[in-house]
């Protein structure tokens, strides 16, 4: 059984996007309730996860996005920070999840179409990207004080969308060469210590999955640097893939 307290609360925010990007979230969640123009800056948020997917895997979860920013800033003090319950991370949940919003989301667009052409039509897409950004902002927040800040990001659609560019970047072979993942100096030199999972957002264990070429290949490192900082003999750091032999 899980220790209690076994995850620890550290600082996680490493660049001014993580510290600041929050008051986006509550500007297209909340202000989009009064001018939903607002609304459209997600379609370039969403342009820009799925980019830098392509060639960093999950980067914009860990360095970038606004909803992880209010997670990590300003819900993770207030946060039981419990263990992520399983179900959350289980595949079928999460394809079950992804197939349910992008349904829906569809189905919302069709509802939009028939108002193409006139001035109405970017009020009624800024109001239905703002009603989710919401949307996420309440069942997220809700779920980061109750159980954990990084609950949402196990199913989140957009963290799914992630996964299928980065398998795309990584097919077509460029992701290999652009991609930075978590390495370890010396697995000898591993203490075995615990506290790069104890510390993670996504409570990952790296010290558990290092490959021959002593990287960490789960696709779901958001690679925040978090254990990085936290490792107490510091031989862990972001470096370029190492290809094999
Ligand atoms: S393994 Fe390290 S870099 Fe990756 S998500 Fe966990 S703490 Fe962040
Ligand atoms: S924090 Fe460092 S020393 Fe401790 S288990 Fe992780 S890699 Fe090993």
């Amino acid at each position: 059984m899980q220790k209690k307290n076994y995850y620890i609360k550290t600082n996680r925010i490493f660049n001014p996007i993580r510290k600041y990007g929050w008051i986006v979230t509550v500007l297209i969640a909340l202000g989009g309730l009064w001018e939903p123009k607002l609304g459209l800056a997600v379609l370039f948020i969403m342009a820009g996860l799925t980019i830098t997917a392509f060639f960093s895997g999950r980067y914009w979860c860990g360095n970038i996005c606004p909803h992880g920013s209010l997670f990590d800033k300003i819900i993770l003090p207030i946060s039981t920070n419990k263990k992520i319950p399983k179900f959350f991370k289980s595949k079928p949940f999460i394809i079950g999840f992804f197939i349910f919003f992008i349904t829906n989301f569809i189905r919302k667009i069709i509802g939009i179409s028939q108002y193409w052409g006139t001035y109405d039509v970017l009020d009624k897409l800024g109001s239905l990207f703002s009603n989710t950004y919401l949307m996420v902002l309440i069942v997220g927040g809700a779920l980061a004080i109750f159980l954990n800040s990084r609950t949402w990001c196990q199913f989140c659609p957009m963290g799914t969308m992630q996964k299928l560019s980065h398998s795309l970047g990584k097919k077509l072979g460029i992701a290999k060469i652009t991609e930075k993942k978590i390495t370890i100096l010396d697995k000898d030199k591993c203490i075995k210590c615990g506290k790069c999972a104890k510390v993670c957002p996504f409570q990952l264990e790296p010290y558990k999955e290092f490959s021959d070429n002593n990287q960490f290949d789960n696709i779901d490192c958001i690679k925040c640097n978090t254990c990085v900082v936290n490792c107490p003999v510091k031989i862990l750091s972001l470096e370029k893939e190492i290809q094999s032999l």
